[in-house]
């Protein structure tokens, strides 16, 4: 069960001390987002930016996680996903999805870092130049090349 149907972006440097429920917390200086979960247990949820945990979006209006949330560490195991600031509920996990899912979690986890370690390979477009890019700008393009 989804108590909170939206979740406004409130963007940060640091998270602050007090998260307020229905707010979803983004800080692209720590790369990471902060919210209660939104089953209403109040749980507070960490969703860090990484190719192997989340992506997000932001289209200048409202926000979207990817992938789901599942919150199968806590006791509730609310599972849902935000996309344009709507909570959306993805439905309950089965403790064999919740397996699937921790192995899967482990796997990109593994696969990420032995990528980053191994050979780097430069894109080959260079970036624009002329325009002297902001610190965001250079991390929303690194989400760019990484996602796209
Ligand atoms: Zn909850």
């Amino acid at each position: 069960m989804i108590k909170m149907k939206q979740l406004r972006h409130r963007f940060v440097e640091t998270m602050p001390e007090k998260i307020d429920p229905g707010t979803l917390y983004i800080s692209m200086e720590y790369a990471t987002a902060a919210h209660r979960c939104c089953c209403g247990c109040g749980e507070e949820v960490i969703t860090p930016f990484s190719p192997a945990q989340w992506k997000m979006t932001f289209d200048g209006d409202a926000v979207s996680l990817h992938p789901s949330i599942g919150n199968w560490n806590l006791r509730c195991r609310s599972h849902y996903v935000v996309q344009d600031g709507r909570v959306i509920d993805a439905g309950a996990w089965t403790d064999e999805e919740i397996e699937v899912g921790r192995r899967r979690d482990k796997e990109a986890r593994t696969k990420y870092l032995a990528d980053k370690t191994g050979t780097t390979t430069m894109p080959s477009t260079s970036p624009p130049t002329g325009r002297r890019r902001s610190r965001l700008g250079r991390l929303i393009d690194l989400f760019k090349l990484t996602f796209v």
